[in-house]
């Protein structure tokens, strides 16, 4: 069974702690999907076709200064496109979109396996007094019990008050310096899975279109992998962390497209 992808933009950055940017993402994202320089084919699925695997769906509402109104109209227009039928890709917009992602997803679902690709743990209890921030979205998340298990990978920043987070809640983690393709192999994940990839889990080398620059990072090839082969039934999947004023060249964007591609390929089935 197929279902159509439901492409939703959610243009805030509110949360960003260190530079804002991000909001400028989605319509980045877009440019580099229908880029000429391209084409909507997979590696593992059909050619998408725009309008019937791929829907856009536009971007959320924010409201400027709002956090509370901004995350409540994210879960809400994630919560009618899942309502439809379709799996949502949803197009970041800093990593402070997930929570309220995330949670439209375990209302329909019941609480999902979360599997997410970053540099960054992003588990920070509290952040300089944000609840938003786009440093602590995974602690959100395991507050509210919407995640059954978290799996992190790509992690290469982790410090003590985060490390005491993933004790807390038994997130598994592959950090950066552990990976290989056989750690994918291993990665089995129960029940509906939702993937959040920011895109600086890639060294900034391959992706440097990003607010928090962390050398060390992953291939292009192995996120690709991890997409293709990692075990489990995916349901909803976001990019974030796109900053276009940091991409001159467009490379990150076109990255972030790609990935964009074979996600949409794996949901199409899930
Ligand atoms: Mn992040
Ligand atoms: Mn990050």
């Amino acid at each position: 069974m197929t279902r159509p992808v439901a492409m939703l933009g959610v243009p805030w950055d509110e949360g960003s702690s260190f530079m804002r940017g991000a909001a400028e993402g989605p319509s980045a994202i877009r440019a580099a999907l229908l880029s000429p320089s391209s084409n909507l084919s997979t590696e593992t699925g059909p050619d998408l076709l725009i309008g019937t695997h791929l829907v856009d769906a536009g971007d959320v509402h924010v409201t400027p200064g709002d956090g509370v109104a901004t995350a409540n109209a994210i879960t809400r227009a994630a919560a009618d496109e899942l309502a439809k039928g379709s799996a949502l890709l949803a197009l970041g917009g800093d990593h402070a979109i997930t929570f309220p992602l995330v949670r439209a997803h375990a209302a329909q679902y019941g609480a999902v396996s979360i599997l997410h690709l970053d540099a960054h743990p992003d588990l920070y209890p509290d952040f300089e007094g944000c609840w938003y921030s786009h440093a602590s979205p995974f602690a959100r998340i395991l507050e509210a019990g919407l995640a059954t298990s978290l799996v992190q990978v790509g992690i290469r920043t982790l410090n003590d008050p985060q490390r005491a987070q993933v004790q807390r809640y038994g997130v598994r983690q592959v950090p950066a310096g552990q990976w290989d393709t056989v750690a994918v192999d291993r990665l089995r994940l129960d029940g509906p899975v939702y993937l959040s990839l920011d895109l600086d889990v890639m060294d900034p080398a391959f992706a440097p279109g990003v607010s928090h620059h962390e050398p060390g990072g992953l291939t292009v090839r192995d996120v690709l992998q991890i997409v293709h082969r990692f075990s489990g039934r995916l349901v909803g999947a976001d990019i974030v962390e796109l900053n276009p004023s940091r991409d001159p060249s467009g490379i990150t964007a076109m990255v972030a497209g790609k990935c964009l591609k074979e996600l949409a390929a794996r949901l199409r089935t899930g």
